[in-house]
């Protein structure tokens, strides 16, 4: 059989394309290197804290509670320079299962360097977001457009003392914002039938299918048009060419038996995540000739500031309970006036109190009841600051193939540069001394700070790299033009964040499955017109 379209990878951007090339009629074929996982079976086991607390022990994992981020890979990437990460997850759904639910659009600014504005994106945002079911407040910020929300979920006690701050920064003529989260969390009643969320906290694997994956709202969607074929366990080695030499015809991958097998396809949709996407590309020596595969890759970095609010000592900690730990954000900084330091921007996310399973702070020495109670105190008083700074981009950060290590099928393994520069660090300290200042304003104490920054306190954020495969008008300069199809092989589409040509201070999901979504009615109509 020729499919229509293979699509490679079921994560956010994999899972919609599926979703909205089966819909649109297109017979399908998704491919998938990991396997099916059950909630509440393969991960968010349902059991006493302390009893699975002992079982993850005996199984060698640490925590306290089960993510589906306990299935990530291992040794499968060679860092260079300045302790880069990478998060891969293989399994049906891919980080999907694990993500945090954040969901942000970007705002017109921020698409100002993209060769799409944020009106042509804007209708894919909503309709992703009723499709997802995304929970939040409308705030009306400015480059922080508001969405289609479920019911919203308020911040905690302790994050609103950090808004007091923010709010008293703000009068003396501070640029600033600080807002409740939105989360692709079902928290009224929603068309895909998802169990309304019960703000047990254990989102990175949500044991009732609450938090939004791409396995369980769009593939199995997808599979009910009887379009869709998926392949699991199976793993993409090789993209075959046809007899033209622009064109893919196929994929060669190692199916679930072991045999390696071969799909045919009229089209071919990419989504295995931006590093591996882009070493597919490398390893195949494909769409490249611009020579921009794997350039331009940026992500979030990050560092923590945590405040002491005494004041909270003698409240009802139950009313911790929600989704995870992050309930607010402080956005809306550099928007208008850029720092003259470092370029771009950053937003914090923010968390407090003593959420079920969390115990967030756990720097506290000593042993017995002190120990102990002083463990609960700082943990029902402290309120968290975590910064996501855009990562600039240079020619110091990419990806390449490692010419020294290979996978069991002989592709190399991806290489990841990442140094940081002076404008990262300059962003961090900016962060740092903010975070101090709004803790101080809203009359708490700084319980833990890197102060004056270093190289080292720096971490990246291993799950949100993007930009490896840039979109662009020009095919000199970028890999796929503004459908997210490869300027050198027409019949090559991207459907993850591989594609974003600029990243702002925002959570790349929803925007990646906005454009992904946006990519797959293209390509249909491009197959409907005989364009490709
Ligand atoms: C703990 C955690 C929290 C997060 N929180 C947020 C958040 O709150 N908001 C947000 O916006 N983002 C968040 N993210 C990031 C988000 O999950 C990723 O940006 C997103 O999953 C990337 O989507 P993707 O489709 O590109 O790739 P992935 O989700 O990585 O999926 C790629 C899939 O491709 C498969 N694959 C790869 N190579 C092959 C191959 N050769 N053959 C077959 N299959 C292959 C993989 O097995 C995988 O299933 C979080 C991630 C984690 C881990
Ligand atoms: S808080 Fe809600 S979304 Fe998160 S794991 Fe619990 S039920 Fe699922």
């Amino acid at each position: 059989m020729i499919y229509d379209a293979i699509v490679v990878g079921s994560g956010p951007g994999g899972g919609i394309a599926a979703y909205s090339l089966a819909t649109q009629g297109l017979k399908v074929a998704l491919v998938e290197a990991g396997r099916r996982l059950i909630p509440g079976r393969d991960y968010g086991r349902d059991m006493p804290p302390l009893d699975l607390l002992a079982k993850r022990l005996t199984e060698g994992k640490g925590g306290g509670f089960d993510s589906a981020w306990d299935y990530r890979e291992q040794d499968h990437f060679t860092p260079v320079g300045d302790r880069p990460a990478h998060g891969l997850v293989k399994a049906l759904g891919g980080r999907s299962l694990c993500w945090a639910g954040h969901s942000l659009r970007f705002g017109p600014q921020d698409f100002e360097k993209w060769p799409i504005s944020y009106g042509e994106v804007a209708p894919y945002y909503s309709r992703a977001e009723r499709f997802m079911g995304v929970y939040g407040y409308k705030d009306g910020l400015s480059n922080l457009p508001d969405g289609e929300y479920l019911a919203p979920v308020p911040m905690r006690a302790g994050e609103s003392l950090l808004r007091r701050g923010v709010s008293k920064l703000k009068k003396q003529g501070l640029a600033m914002d600080f807002i409740a989260l939105r989360k692709a969390m079902v928290t009224s009643k929603h068309s895909s039938g998802r169990a309304i969320c019960q703000y047990c906290g254990n989102c990175g694997g949500c044991p009732i299918d609450s938090k939004y994956t791409s396995a369980n709202t769009p593939i199995p969607l997808a599979l009910k048009t009887g379009n869709l074929t998926v392949f699991t366990n199976s793993t993409m080695i090789r993209i075959l060419m046809g007899r033209e030499a622009n064109r893919v015809s196929g994929i060669e991958y190692e199916s679930a038996d072991g045999p390696i097998e071969k799909l045919e396809g009229k089209t071919l949709v990419l989504a295995c995540s931006a590093i591996e996407t882009a070493r597919m590309l490398l390893a195949g020596n494909m769409a490249n000739s611009s020579g921009q595969v794997g350039r331009n890759l940026t992500s979030h970095f990050g560092i923590t500031v945590l405040g002491m609010f005494p004041e909270l000592a003698r409240r009802n900690r139950s009313d911790d309970a929600g989704t995870a730990y992050y309930h607010s954000l402080l956005t809306g900084l550099y928007w208008d006036k850029p720092n003259v330091n470092f370029e771009g921007t950053y937003q914090v996310q923010c968390g407090s109190g003593l959420p079920p399973q969390r115990l967030f702070y756990r720097a506290e020495k000593g042993f017995g009841a002190a120990f102990k109670q002083e463990l609960l105190r700082k943990n029902v008083c402290h309120a968290g600051m975590n910064m996501q700074g855009s990562l600039l981009v240079s020619h110091r950060k990419y990806i390449d193939l490692d010419p020294a290590r290979r996978d069991k099928h002989g592709t190399p393994f991806p290489r990841i540069h990442l140094h940081y520069e002076d404008s990262d660090l300059a962003m961090a300290q900016d962060c740092v001394n903010t975070c101090e200042e709004i803790i101080r304003a809203g009359k708490g104490s700084v319980l833990s700070s890197p102060g004056k920054v270093r190289n080292e306190d720096l971490v990246i954020d291993q799950n949100h790299w993007v930009g490896t495969t840039k979109m662009g008008a020009d095919p000199k300069r970028s890999v796929v033009n503004t459908d997210s199809q490869s300027h050198d092989i027409p019949n090559l589409f991207i459907g993850d964040a591989s594609v974003f040509p600029d990243y702002p201070e925002k959570n790349p999901t929803l925007t990646n499955i906005a454009l992904s979504w946006r990519m797959a009615e293209r390509l249909a109509d491009k197959l409907r017109k005989k364009e490709i």
